[in-house]
């Protein structure tokens, strides 16, 4: 494996320590996914003309408060200023969100692009820069990730960055809609805009 090194990590604090401190903040299975994301966000960045290590910086710490306890997440959006309906939501949605303060608090990471790619990593948005797009995807098509339509997803992503979040928005749309899930808002409006082949 290439050794993992952000050149400029955005942050008073320096790539292996980034590093560390997200590899005691998650268990090895969400380290090692964080890790593939990383390098499939750097992958999309060269083929979309982005900057490939801030891509691959995003990717990494996309995922890193994904295991910080629901007790203290309550604590954060009560106190934060964050708006209160979060609270009526969980960690699948909060962890992208007010995911956010805990990468500012802890990594130090101030870069507003990077903190918007993990605001909106888990629901997409109506408005999406080209590192969101670069994250969500990642996300989505890392090599790690096994469900019916990966490969379709891969193909469509690699292909057109656009076309690939349409993909995953239907698709996630759909799955949620199967389980009975509560949906975002931000999901929905994300999909009326990204996803909707008027006809
Ligand atoms: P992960 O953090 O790498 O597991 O991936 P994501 O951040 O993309 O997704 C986290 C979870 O959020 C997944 O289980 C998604 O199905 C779920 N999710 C995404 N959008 C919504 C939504 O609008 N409503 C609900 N209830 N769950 C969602
Ligand atoms: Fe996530
Ligand atoms: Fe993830």
């Amino acid at each position: 494996m290439t050794e993992l090194v952000f050149k400029k990590t955005y942050s008073p604090l320096s790539s292996s320590e980034i590093i560390a401190k997200e590899k005691s903040n998650m268990d090895e299975q969400r380290f090692a996914h964080c890790v593939r994301v990383s390098s499939t966000a750097q992958k999309l960045a060269e083929l979309n003309g982005y900057d490939q290590d801030k891509a691959a910086l995003a990717g990494f710490v996309h995922d890193y408060a994904k295991q910080v306890p629901v007790s203290e997440y309550r604590e954060v959006i009560k106190t934060q200023g964050f708006d209160p309906d979060l609270l009526n939501w969980n960690r699948a949605i909060w962890h992208g969100i007010v995911g956010t303060y805990f990468i500012k608090r802890d990594l130090q990471i101030t870069d507003p692009e990077i903190l918007t790619a993990v605001d909106r990593h888990t629901t997409g948005d109506v408005q999406m820069t080209t590192l969101d797009k670069i994250v969500f995807m990642a996300d989505f098509i890392e090599p790690g990730r096994d469900f019916p339509g990966v490969e379709e997803a891969r193909k469509i992503t690699f292909a057109n960055l656009d076309q690939g979040v349409a993909f995953q928005l239907a698709h996630s749309l759909e799955f949620l809609v199967e389980k009975r899930s509560k949906i975002y808002p931000r999901t929905f409006a994300a999909y009326n805009v990204w996803s909707v082949e008027e006809n």
